[in-house]
């Protein structure tokens, strides 16, 4: 199989959970620097697909690949995987027991292996990347949640993944926080990262995606460039959709 620059390769991947199909049949190519907006309906099998990338969720057929690695349920593969895969959810996830320093840290110095001076350096790099640099002895509960959020960019970045993949990352925040982390996503994609992003955000997909995925029940049912996807969606799916979320 020829990749060509493709971060990720998706090939026939299907899912079921028990009986039910939550992913059928999928094809999908990410190129190396690409971001995809995914959208469609509330159960049409947008969070399965990103969790499929990244082996938190298992597949029964079909082939991943992301960033030369075929995803595989196999411990020590996934947790290659997951060293080149960043993922940011709807609900934050930091440690709060920890400082926003130590939630940036934590992994680079168990699982890097880096040392506590390092890890801090890189850490102190991302806070000012997302613009929060005074919050880093503060604990998550101490932060409104535009800025959880931004630190748990940072802390995905600090790992300096190849792949970020963002699942509805703005939908749990008041709507004066959603601009706050979708900018911080904006400076992320100009910075060339391959970018996965599900969201209802239209401006942002407008603005940054290089292609929209478009799924209802479980498979892609339409796969344009913006300005194609919102002008004349080909599908009568997605024309309902957009007419719901625009
Ligand atoms: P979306 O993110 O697009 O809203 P999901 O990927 O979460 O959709 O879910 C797709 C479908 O799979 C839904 O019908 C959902 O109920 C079902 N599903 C998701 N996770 C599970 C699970 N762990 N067990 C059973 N069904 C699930
Ligand atoms: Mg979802």
């Amino acid at each position: 199989m020829d990749n060509g620059t493709a971060m990720i390769s998706v090939e026939g991947l299907s899912k079921w959970f028990g009986p039910f199909a939550a992913l059928k049949d999928i094809d999908l190519k990410v190129d190396r620097g690409e971001k995809i907006v995914i959208c469609g309906p509330s159960g049409s099998g947008k969070s399965t697909l990103v969790r499929c990338l990244n082996g938190l969720e298992d597949h029964q057929s079909g082939r991943i690949t992301v960033a030369g690695l075929e995803v595989m349920n196999d411990r020590r593969r996934l947790e290659q995987v997951r060293l080149k895969v960043g993922m940011v959810f709807q609900n934050f996830n930091l440690f709060p027991q920890m400082t926003v320093l130590r939630n940036l840290t934590v992994g680079q110095t168990w699982i890097l292996r880096k040392s506590q001076r390092d890890a801090e350096a890189l850490a102190f790099e991302y806070l000012e990347k997302v613009r929060i640099p005074e919050q880093a002895h503060k604990y998550p509960s101490q932060l409104s949640g535009g800025q959880q959020q931004r630190v748990a960019i940072a802390r995905s970045l600090c790992m300096q993944p190849e792949v970020m993949l963002f699942d509805e990352p703005t939908s749990a925040l008041d709507p004066e926080m959603v601009k706050e982390v979708l900018g911080t996503m904006t400076e992320l994609a100009g910075s060339g990262m391959t970018m996965v992003c599900v969201t209802h955000e239209m401006g942002f997909a407008r603005q940054v995606a290089d292609r929209i995925v478009f799924m209802d029940e479980g498979r892609i049912v339409e796969e344009a460039p913006p300005a194609q996807f919102f002008q004349a969606p080909r599908s009568r799916r997605a024309a309902t959709f957009l007419k719901q979320v625009l």
